[in-house]
């Protein structure tokens, strides 16, 4: 594709569209435009299409950046997935398993499995500590570590939380703030936990229990829409990056992007950014005023890389990926590509496996030579007993940068400082994973590329408003009225008693019942006036049938009345409350319990 015809990607002729990036993201707000009949103009720096949701194809070998499940709660995603592939996205019946000391935990946990792989006294230590954890409140929550330990047991924590997460991570767990788990977890207001625990358990398991996954990985997937957008008129411009957007009184007038090395100008109405929002801002640093620019620098990422290991066995083991919890071992995570589709292998008789290492840009596992990594990731394979060393027939290394936005301390009013700044210029909207710096998934990533197209559009949409917690689609609407309706009855059923007023309302009927009756026997009269009810006297120091009488038995009564309503509040609400913080722990764990899913 020619650069120079680059113009012809014009707006009805008047407006040039430029989308960068050809990540999930990117394409599919370039395919929503051309579905309308608009023809924008994609720059993507690197050869290919689909970002970190790429698929690497060497040898006929075919590898995800870690794999990639298609999984979403948004129909009009899921629809968008069927449509461009059809028959060619494979549903697969998901097995993955805690790989720890030799032995293979169901993930997500599985108490019974758990504690049978354990083994009996391992199993009653986990047990005695995770009871200690549940009978201890008000325990500090501060710390990751904390906070799993106060949930599951110090013991479970240490076997199954522990090394994974400090892996992903590479600081100690008692360094990485619990908000972090929180957010990851949801669910903890009192409703988001009563749904969770109660009424969306079953959609949560099916969603945890299988995914779609295109028949040669998700490259397929983008390949499909590159295709369509290339139809459609659109243009998608590889080894091209942007390096500097140029911007007049608010609004962006034109891109500098670099190809093979050399510059070009390319005038642009409208901006749709996918890359990193931290480089977006240095883009644009001919006008962004130096605390933006510290704010953007004060972003961090967690990067990654897998290497690839073909292997001459027919069958490794039986899951699509396995976690490694194994100290002893620098990989995170281990895929096995023939698990995920049979046509990722081009030979039955042969395995790939992708070893993955989380790491930093410029650390010791990142500026390994290639070489030495695979000779790494083979001795691994072997210590772990999967595989042995001389049945690795050959090796390739891929890195990912930028592939974790990391959520630290400051994250939060860093990416308030640019969204800020960013705000102020009209027609330039940043959408994906990085380019909102949030942990989106590939579904998440498209909608807010689809939302920006339709923005341009005429539609009014917010792409910030797009994650997981909040669905945002029509067909969301029924599911959104239905847990508006639960929260209410949910509020209303455990919402405190005031034990003040219950007291003095059953206070003041219970003395009023007592006062009106002997009143009502006063006046009815007779030989002996109220022989029954005068027995009250052995209980009532004083009373009698009488007026006298009726008010000493209203302050008796209204006393006791209001002592035993008042204990009774005061009881129920200890119940209520004490429900409420099994349930929230309930749902948190159940939540956490597939945490390493969503790392
Ligand atoms: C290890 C791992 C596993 C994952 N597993 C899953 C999963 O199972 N399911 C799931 O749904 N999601 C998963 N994700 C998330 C998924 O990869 C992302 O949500 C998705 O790729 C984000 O799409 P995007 O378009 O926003 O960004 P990206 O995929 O990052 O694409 C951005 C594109 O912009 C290009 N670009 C950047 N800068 C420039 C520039 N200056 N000029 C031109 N082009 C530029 C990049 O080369 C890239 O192609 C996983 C992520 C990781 C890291």
């Amino acid at each position: 594709m020619e650069v120079e015809n680059l113009a012809n990607g014009k707006y009805e002729g008047k407006e040039a569209i430029v989308i960068i990036g050809a990540g999930p993201a990117g394409l599919s707000a370039a395919y929503d435009l051309v579905s309308c009949g608009i023809q924008p103009i994609v720059f993507e720096k690197s050869s290919t299409v689909g970002g970190i949701s790429r698929t690497e194809n060497r040898d006929g070998y075919y590898f995800d950046i870690g794999g990639h499940r298609f999984l979403s709660k948004i129909d009009y995603i899921n629809r968008l997935w069927q449509k461009m592939l059809g028959e060619n996205l494979l549903n697969v019946r998901r097995l993955s398993r805690i790989y720890y000391k030799g032995r293979f935990f169901n993930y997500p946990l599985v108490p019974s499995n758990a504690l049978i792989n354990l083994g009996p006294i391992e199993s009653v230590l986990i047990v005695l500590s995770y009871l200690r954890a549940q009978l201890q409140f008000n325990t500090e929550d501060t710390t990751f570590e904390q906070w799993v330990s106060n949930r599951f047991g110090s013991r479970l924590y240490k076997t199954f939380f522990k090394t994974y997460t400090e892996k992903v991570w590479g600081i100690p767990c008692n360094q990485i703030r619990a908000d972090w788990a929180a957010q990851r977890i949801k669910g903890l207001s009192l409703v988001a936990a009563l749904s969770n625990a109660i009424l969306r358990t079953q959609k949560a398991r099916t969603l945890v229990d299988q995914f779609v996954y295109p028949l040669q990985g998700p490259g397929m997937m983008w390949r499909s829409f590159q295709q369509a957008i290339e139809t459609g008129g659109g243009q998608i411009h590889f080894d091209s990056e942007v390096l500097e957007i140029g911007s007049e009184n608010g609004r962006v007038v034109g891109v500098s992007f670099s190809k093979n090395g050399q510059p070009y100008d390319i005038p642009a109405d409208h901006v749709i950014s996918s890359m990193p929002i931290n480089r977006l801002v240095r883009a644009l640093h001919r006008i962004t005023p130096s605390e933006v620019t510290d704010a953007a620098d004060g972003l961090s990422y967690r990067s990654f890389l897998i290497v690839n290991l073909i292997v001459r066995r027919k069958e490794l083991f039986k899951d699509q990926w396995i976690y490694v919890h194994s100290p002893e071992v620098l990989v995170g995570r281990i895929q096995n590509f023939k698990n995920w589709s049979a046509a990722m292998v081009p030979d039955p008789e042969m395995s790939s496996v992708g070893m993955e290492y989380f790491c930093n840009e410029g650390d010791e596992i990142w500026i390994m030579p290639d070489e030495q990594l695979i000779a790494l990731a083979t001795s691994e394979l072997e210590k772990l007993g999967l595989a042995q060393g001389r049945e690795v027939v050959n090796g390739f290394v891929v890195r990912q940068s930028q592939a974790y936005p990391v959520y630290d301390e400051g994250y939060k009013d860093n990416l308030q400082t640019i969204k800020h700044f960013l705000d102020g210029i009209q027609n330039l909207q940043t959408i994906g994973r990085n380019g909102m710096h949030r942990y989106n998934n590939m579904d998440h990533s498209m909608l807010t590329g689809i939302f920006a197209a339709k923005n341009i559009l005429g539609e009014q949409h917010d792409v910030w408003n797009v994650n997981e917690d909040e669905e945002y689609l029509e067909e969301y609407r029924e599911e959104r009225a239905a847990a508006a309706l639960s929260t209410e009855i949910l509020e209303t059923a455990f919402c405190r008693m005031d034990k003040l007023a219950f007291a003095v309302a059953v206070g003041a009927v219970s003395g009023l019942t007592v006062f009106i009756a002997t009143l009502w026997l006063i006046i009815k009269g007779g030989e002996v006036v109220g022989p029954h009810l005068s027995l009250l006297s052995q209980y009532f120091a004083g009373y009698s049938v009488t007026v006298k009488g009726a008010f000493i038995a209203f302050s008796y009564t209204f006393f006791w009345g209001f002592l035993f309503a008042w204990l009774f509040a005061y009881l129920r609400n200890l119940l209520v409350a004490y429900y409420i913080y099994r349930t929230k722990r309930k749902a948190e764990m159940f939540s956490l319990n597939d945490l390493f899913d969503r790392l």
